[in-house]
């Protein structure tokens, strides 16, 4: 027997826990406690989705799709515009839910995050229709002509610490390209897919063509990702689930996208402008330091080593941490108990290793359990895990070098490559260091601008393949070349 749906009320927002599935809502017998971390009360329960549930979204998004997919482009375009519309319409809802559920400022969703969902959704539908260019040419009187077919249902899995800005990152190329969706929202932050799927219901989108399933990736994870329908995966999360992934994808040889984690090292030579290097450093702890592209690892040239800590620190000192609803507030919560304890994990362990806390070191005790101080390490080991493995909070380390070379060798020295942060004031420098660095996006003299057009994605373990403009167009669709000979046409056009 299953249980009826069940709506939250999040900060006077109503929200169903409930999956949604073929342009309806479906209830699991079993529900989940949906938890907010600015101060651990309980705001609902949450449909926990089962291997059957996965199986009838992955079908309804089967079912929708030769319709979806033969839709002309220009009114794809028109429905994904339609979505954008009802988002900005929305921003203040959506902003107030995605902090309650994960924490993450409400400064920051009302001002960046929210408009930036939009503009994945106007963004790859003005693509689809104006950018996607088909080469056209010829061999021996022969045409060649390049088409990008929608390839199918695809499978998103998301994380929790940018919740519907990473997801439309995926819907919305995956739906403009003509593949339908199923979104698998991580079981921390899953309010506002579920958002999101009423936003599309009302713009008009088939039912079938976007689905969300919630509930633990463990549950419903290989029913998604194992699922013969399904024709791509992309993934954004940890490195232990993608291999999991891959593993389960390998049965169908169904293609994957990953976008994993990172240790990105962020390197400031002495000839820097040093004011706004330290400034994007402490920046570092944005989002309470649950930011995949963060630049963690300070490489600071030897010679300005002690005027960076003493700016970072004083800098760093000027930072409020607080309820993430507060508009003046910068650090707020991290996102479970959990969570917070694999974060002080690191800390500890890294302060038995012998690295030294500048600042920070342990929870904001004042707060409440889930706020962590933004801690500043110096002296950690050569090869200590607090440099070479991804806490996922605000944890920063500080590191000294003397050459270029050494910069690049602690730089590249990880398993990870997803992306590298480069201050100097020499643009030759800025060629010859960047040129050497393994990353899938760099910033030089800069942090986190972010074009729609650009490749993004990482290298080593941080990642396989690229998504954004074309890149995410060539993931989801089967790209097609079709070779005419143009002398065999026996009717008229
Ligand atoms: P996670 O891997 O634990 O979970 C991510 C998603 O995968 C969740 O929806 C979860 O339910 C699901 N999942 C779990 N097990 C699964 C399985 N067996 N099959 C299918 N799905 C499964 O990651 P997380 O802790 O939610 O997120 C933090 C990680 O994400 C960090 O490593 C961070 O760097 C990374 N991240 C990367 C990017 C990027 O763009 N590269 C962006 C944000 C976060």
């Amino acid at each position: 027997m299953k249980s009826p749906s069940r709506t939250l009320e999040v900060a006077g927002v109503e929200v169903s826990g409930d999956h949604w599935i073929g342009g309806r809502r479906v209830a699991s017998a079993e529900r989940f406690h949906d938890v907010s971390p600015i101060d651990e009360s309980v705001l609902g329960t949450i449909s926990r989705g089962t291997p059957a549930e996965a199986d009838a979204a992955v079908q309804a998004a089967h079912d929708a799709f030769p319709t979806w997919a033969a839709t002309p482009p220009a009114e794809r375009a028109r429905l994904l515009h339609r979505v954008a519309d009802l988002v900005e319409e929305r921003v203040e809802q959506l902003a107030i839910v995605e902090t309650t559920d994960n924490g993450a400022l409400l400064r920051s969703h009302l001002r960046g995050v929210m408009p930036r969902v939009a503009h994945n959704f106007r963004f790859f539908a003005d693509y689809l229709v104006n950018d996607l260019h088909h080469p056209d040419f010829e061999t021996r009187g022969h045409a060649n002509h390049v088409s990008w077919d929608p390839s199918g249902p695809a499978v998103l899995i998301t994380p929790w610490n940018a919740p519907l800005m990473l997801a439309t990152w995926k819907v919305a190329p995956a739906l403009a390209a003509g593949c339908t969706v199923v979104l698998k929202p991580a079981e921390w932050s899953p309010l506002t897919a579920s958002l999101l799927a009423d936003i599309t219901a009302e713009a008009g989108l088939p039912a079938g063509v976007f689905n969300v399933v919630q509930g633990y990736g463990e549950d419903v994870g290989d029913a998604l990702t194992g699922h013969p329908l399904v024709s791509r995966i992309s993934f954004t999360g940890s490195v232990p689930t993608a291999r999991l992934i891959a593993r389960s994808a390998a049965a169908n040889l169904t293609p994957c996208s990953f976008e994993l984690g990172g240790k990105s090292p962020m390197i400031v030579f002495a000839d820097s402008d040093l004011e706004s290097a330290v400034a994007h450093a402490v920046e570092q702890y944005d989002n309470a330091g649950q930011v995949c592209l963060a630049g963690v690892r300070l490489l600071v040239e030897e010679s300005i080593r002690d005027e960076f800590v003493e700016r970072f620190v004083a800098r760093a000192a000027g930072l409020r941490q607080g309820d993430p609803r507060d508009l003046t507030t910068d650090i707020g919560p991290n996102v479970s108990r959990e969570h917070v304890e694999r974060i002080d994990g690191f800390v500890q362990r890294a302060i038995a290793d012998g690295a030294r806390a500048v600042i920070g070191g342990g929870p904001n005790t004042d707060l409440g359990g889930l706020y962590y101080r933004p801690t500043l390490f110096v002296d950690a080991p050569a090869g200590s895990e607090i440099l070479t493995q991804e806490v996922f909070g605000p944890v920063l380390t500080l590191q000294t070098f003397a050459t270029e070379d050494e910069a690049v060798a602690m730089a590249n020295g990880t398993e990870f490559g997803l992306a590298g942060v480069l201050f100097t004031g020499d643009p030759d420098r800025a060629e010859r260091v960047g040129a050497r660095l393994v990353a899938g996006t760099l910033w030089v003299n800069c942090f986190f601008v972010r074009d729609l057009r650009a490749p993004f994605g990482g290298s080593r373990h941080s990642g396989v393949g690229r998504e954004g403009g074309t890149w995410s167009f060539d993931f989801y669709c089967d790209v097609k070349n079709t070779c005419t000979n143009q002398d065999r046409w026996t009717v008229d056009r």
